[in-house]
């Protein structure tokens, strides 16, 4: 956990912006989720060292079924320490280890659409996505090249951990140490995940709710082995939320929608 020393690291060597996770607003749920309670406590110390030193931090919360009920509270310290707001993400995959563990802990999709529809400021800009046009569509009406990957994977994203171990993003497992090569050879390298073409039948080209949706091709790799397998819950939730703030259905005539695809 952050401390003195890593605060003396930081106002040396400014980072541009430190993420923190928070995975609860309570001992209580720190327990359920992390197994130590006190590491609540740790963080908010922390968060108060960071405001103190004024360095440029965000919050990010992974909403599980055992830490859901602390959203808003979540909400509440994420005002008090950051200008931005809350980032939070509703998506469970494997570990790294293929850990399957946390897939249990992924709440209902229905109930996360609902969660986030109470969130104001994220509603708004949902409804907002309704203007926008599926861009992939177009391109492939046009015969140009479509990426399996359509995120910023390898353009303008990559990741290195405190070992030094390169990769093209966060989830990605295929790895380089930086500390052994030169970083514009490893750039190079993985530069191939930009390049990989999308099969004609990835179902996320003509996808008309693709603006809705978080699935990240790294993850799915992880879950089935390819990225262009498309995950069924993923693509239920944004789903959802397409009818929900385009199609402007009613939350009965979504709940009567999710029940009967499910
Ligand atoms: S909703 Fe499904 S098909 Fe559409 S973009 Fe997402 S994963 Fe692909």
């Amino acid at each position: 956990m952050l401390n003195e020393k890593w605060i003396s690291v930081f106002n040396k060597y400014p980072p541009f912006l430190i993420d923190i996770s928070i995975y609860g607003a309570n001992e209580k749920t720190y327990l359920k989720v992390t197994g130590d309670g006190s590491a609540f406590n740790k963080l908010i110390n922390a968060l108060d060292l960071l405001k103190a030193n004024n360095l440029r931090f965000a919050l990010k919360a992974p909403i599980l079924s055992i830490n859901c009920n602390d959203l808003p509270e979540m909400q509440i310290i994420n005002n008090k320490y950051c200008k931005d707001r809350l980032r939070y993400s509703f998506d469970m995959a494997p570990g790294r280890d293929d850990n399957r563990k946390p897939l249990s802990y992924a709440i209902d999709n229905l109930e996360a659409v609902l969660l986030e529809a109470t969130d104001e400021l994220t509603a708004k800009t949902l409804s907002d996505k309704a203007l926008e046009k599926n861009n992939w569509c177009v391109a492939k009406e046009k015969g140009e090249f479509i990426p399996s990957h359509f995120c910023f994977i390898a353009r303008s994203e990559f990741h290195i951990d405190y070992s030094g171990n390169m990769s093209a993003c966060i989830e990605c497992n295929d790895r380089f140490n930086i500390l052994e090569d030169d970083f514009w050879n490893l750039w190079e390298e993985l530069g191939k995940y930009k390049n990989i073409r999308a099969f004609s039948h990835n179902k996320c080209i003509d996808c008309d709710s693709l603006y809705y949706c978080k699935s990240c091709p790294q993850l799915r790799k992880r879950e089935y082995g390819n990225e262009q397998i498309v995950k069924i819950e993923d693509c239920m939730t944004a789903k959802l939320k397409k009818k929900y703030y385009v199609d402007k259905v009613s939350l009965e005539e979504l709940k009567e929608y999710y029940c009967m695809k499910k």
